[in-house]
């Protein structure tokens, strides 16, 4: 491209060039309009095809909208199945008072009240008034399979549950802890005031005539095969199942039972959830415990006969 540069006024050089210079020239010129045209042609192409693909792509788009059919669909035969995800609804009534969660991140809502009566009368253990009845038809139930149910812990008023903390605190402070710690420690032992389930009246300990001992040995019991099998037709579901202890922040209690009515019962039990993922997939997520703030908790006392004492005065 050199030859083509050349001082502004001098003379056409073609006019000095051989015949056969002038013929090269002129297949070389020749030549150059040939690229040009390919270099045109595949422009244009290339300028045809965004807009073809632009178009299409604003096709799909526009019919994906609808029921969000632009998402490739996996053909039956591969390998990688989708996994299943959970029924997006569910019949349960968040609203439903037997439905309210509480745990160590969500207290008792403030002014909470509700109606109780006796639930078992070898125990006078009371419960939330529909759950007591509940409870009652169960032990019926249970008696005639020749299970015995007995009603261990039931509802224990905020007061009484502050009055089982501040013991807890106190113990804890006379072996050498600082207040501060003290408070800490506790609540690995007694629910926090307010946050006890016992306190709702929905909350049940269970144990049976054989196993008077709240621990995890009670789950070898047929009293609680019995229950695993047929509380939820009464409307309680197990609440601090063996493998949700990172959800719940409560080990496992096999003991404490939970009536949330048996419609809501039947449909937590189908889902296989506890009650925190249960709020969390289908009700509002501000329900769910944080696990890195819940710890290891329990909702009980570790021993029978602190429950029991803990119940009695409630
Ligand atoms: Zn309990």
């Amino acid at each position: 491209m050199s030859q083509d540069r050349r001082p502004s006024g001098a003379p056409p050089r073609r006019m000095q060039l051989s015949p056969a210079a002038r013929r090269a020239a002129a297949a070389r010129r020749r030549k150059r309009i040939r690229r040009n045209r390919i270099l045109f042609g595949l422009a244009v192409l290339a300028v045809v095809l965004v807009v073809v693909l632009g178009v299409r792509a604003l096709f799909s788009l526009a019919k994906g909208k609808p029921d969000g059919s632009s998402v490739p669909e996996s053909s039956s035969g591969s390998a990688a199945a989708p996994t299943p995800t959970p029924a997006a609804s569910t019949s349960v009534d968040f609203t439903d008072a037997r439905m309210i969660l509480v745990n160590n991140n969500m207290g008792l809502p403030e002014g909470y009240t509700v109606e109780t009566q006796t639930a078992d009368e070898s125990t006078g253990k009371q419960l939330q008034t529909e759950a007591a009845q509940s409870f009652a038809a169960m032990q019926a139930a249970a008696k005639l399979d020749g299970v015995s149910l007995i009603l261990q812990s039931g509802y224990r008023s905020v007061e009484y549950q502050q009055g089982l903390f501040d013991q807890q605190v106190e113990k804890i402070i006379k072996t050498g802890e600082n207040e501060e710690e003290a408070i800490i420690k506790a609540q690995e032992v007694v629910a926090k005031p307010g946050h006890s389930e016992h306190s709702t009246g929905y909350a049940a300990d269970i144990l049976t005539d054989s196993y008077r001992v709240m621990d995890s040995g009670f789950a070898e019991t047929d009293a609680y095969t019995w229950l695993t099998e047929h509380a939820a037709e009464y409307g309680f579901i197990e609440r601090y199942p063996r493998d949700k202890k990172p959800i719940t922040g409560i080990t496992f209690e096999p003991w404490h039972w939970r009536y949330v009515g048996a419609e809501n019962a039947a449909e937590i039990k189908k889902t296989g959830r506890c009650l925190e993922e249960f709020w969390a997939l289908y009700g509002s997520d501000a329900g769910a415990a944080s696990s890195s703030e819940s710890g290891s908790g329990s909702s009980d006392f570790g021993s029978g006969s602190d429950a029991g004492s803990a119940s009695s005065a409630a």
